[in-house]
């Protein structure tokens, strides 16, 4: 049987087995369904539960009652961990299977869904450890009045609505899952409408690892009723989301009513600085990987490549080159580097970037084309001289196109690399450490990777400046963003 075989059995068999909604420990379906697509081919695979507002109250209130008079919270914070690692050692185990689906419904590589798993496993593992960990601080106060013995306490945040978007669906469900179980909260997790289905995977690990009913609940549906309802809801205490900076702002305003905790990861216009004493023979791959990976649909992707103007043309043509050479086509192909984009309308949406920015301007030095060929492919795209300020410099693309600038000094490429309106990653690529580090003061970014690019790890933060993000996720900062600080004063 092939591998594509083999996930849409798999496919079919979860939403049989699964169908749409988690509520209490209980699987459901209701009356409105959403197609699922599979990019590599551009055809519906099948159909999902999409919930309403009445779904939501339901989840919301399981998560509630799961909260306020369940054991999630208040069991020894050992038998967490024993749980979430468990799930992780789940997830590892099955891997495989949970990639095929990964792959079908977001037309990644195998090998990179499964990378992605298995890093979610290793998640899982982490975020148990805080378990144990998450206490407060003891001080005496000591007054005009007398000395007060006074001490914090971390509390968890309560019910956490967890949002997420369609590429990298598995990891950042379970990513932000992890985090908020670990620290004692109950969860509704929405996924993204396009990708729902290894969301049904994660559901059941954490069920069968032992996750009581109604501490983690999942429901289907569209943004704009599901989440929207989630974002507005009054009896949920934390927001967790990752998606576009838009609708970021949509999830702050109706977080108002009750005014919610929020986290956002958002959007991101990473610049990558390639000096003079770049070693690029040995970086050019790393560059460009950190643009195509995944078909440029990365926040991180290093989507405007500074070089300096000594370097200019070695580097487009060593970018142009690997462009050229990368394998694109069915993410279950072995060999397959580069999968189709979500949908028609992301593919739309990256051709009409590109030919305005070509428009204005820019040459395509490779790339720049869909395939004409079912599903929904664009070519690598190596774009040099994009007119300063051109759309294409200013928008996310979420797709494979690099734009590469040239620079003369330090201060005019530091000016330009933090001339957006995002802030989440940025590379330097040099031979000076101390330069390195220099920059790394510099540039306006929650992650500024020198030398290398897309590594992250769950012991560090990862979030965003300015419209990037709120908040960080990973590490303790990530932890701590699920919890609630309380200060108990008593007299000593
Ligand atoms: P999106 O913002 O359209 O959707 C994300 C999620 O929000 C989906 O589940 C969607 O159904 C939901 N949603 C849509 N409208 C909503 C509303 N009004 N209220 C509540 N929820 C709503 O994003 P997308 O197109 O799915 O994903 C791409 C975006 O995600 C890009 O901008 C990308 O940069 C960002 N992203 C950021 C990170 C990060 O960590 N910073 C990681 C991955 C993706």
């Amino acid at each position: 049987m092939t591998l594509r075989q083999q996930a849409l059995d798999e496919a079919a068999s979860v939403l049989e087995r699964c169908g749409g909604h988690l509520i209490d420990g209980d699987w459901s379906t209701d009356a409105r369904s959403i197609d699922i697509t599979e990019p590599a081919q551009g055809v519906r695979i099948g159909a999902i539960a999409g919930g309403g507002v009445e779904e939501v109250d339901r989840a919301v209130a399981a998560a509630r009652r799961a909260f306020e008079t369940g054991p999630w919270r208040t069991m020894a914070p050992g038998e967490r961990t024993r749980i979430l690692w468990r799930a992780g050692d789940m997830i590892e185990a099955r891997a495989d299977a949970i990639a095929r689906l990964e792959t079908l419904d977001v037309g990644m590589p195998h090998a990179k869904a499964m990378g992605l798993v298995c890093g979610t496993a290793e998640m899982f593992r982490y975020s148990a450890g805080w378990c144990t960990k998450l206490h407060g601080d003891a001080a005496d106060m000591v007054m005009p009045t007398g000395i007060f013995h006074s001490y914090t306490r971390r509390e968890p945040a309560g019910v956490a609505a967890l949002i997420t978007p369609w590429n990298t669906p598995f990891a950042l469900a379970g990513n932000k899952s992890a985090t908020a179980l670990s620290a004692g909260c109950t969860v509704v997790l929405k996924p993204a409408e396009d990708t729902p289905l290894s969301a049904m995977a994660l559901a059941e690990v954490l069920r069968e690892a032992g996750v009581p009913p109604g501490v983690f609940n999942l429901v289907n549906g569209r943004g704009d009723v599901v989440g929207a309802a989630l974002a507005s809801h009054a009896d949920v205490d934390k927001v967790g989301f990752t998606g576009s900076t838009a609708v970021g702002k949509r999830i702050v305003q109706a977080a108002l009513g009750n005014m919610k905790r929020v986290t956002l990861e958002l959007g991101g216009k990473s610049p990558v600085v390639v000096f003079d004493d770049a070693d690029i023979a040995r970086h050019a791959a790393t560059i460009a990987n950190g643009v195509f990976s995944n078909s440029g649909q990365m926040c991180v992707a290093g989507s405007r490549v500074f070089v300096h103007r000594s370097r200019h043309d070695e580097l487009v043509a060593a970018l142009a080159a690997y462009a050229r050479g990368l394998k694109i086509g069915d993410g279950f192909a072995a060999e397959t580097q580069i999968g189709p984009l979500i949908s028609d309308r992301q593919l739309r949406r990256v051709e009409e970037l590109v030919a305005a920015g070509v428009a204005e301007g820019a040459q395509a030095i490779a790339g720049g084309i869909r395939l004409d060929q079912p599903g929904f492919y664009f070519t690598p795209t190596v774009l040099t001289a994009p007119k300063p300020g051109a759309r294409i410099l200013r928008e996310e693309i979420f797709g494979p196109v690099v734009n590469v600038i040239p620079f003369e000094d330090e201060e005019e490429v530091v000016a330009a690399a933090n001339d957006t309106d995002y802030g989440l990653a940025a590379a330097v690529y040099t031979g000076s450490a101390q330069r390195g580090h220099r920059l790394a003061r510099r540039l306006r970014a929650g992650t500024v990777w020198i030398n290398t690019q897309l590594v992250m790890n769950p012991i560090m933060p990862f979030g965003g400046f300015r419209q990037s993000g709120w908040g960080r996720e990973f590490g303790l900062a990530g932890v701590d963003a699920y919890t609630e600080l309380k200060t108990v004063i008593t007299p000593a």
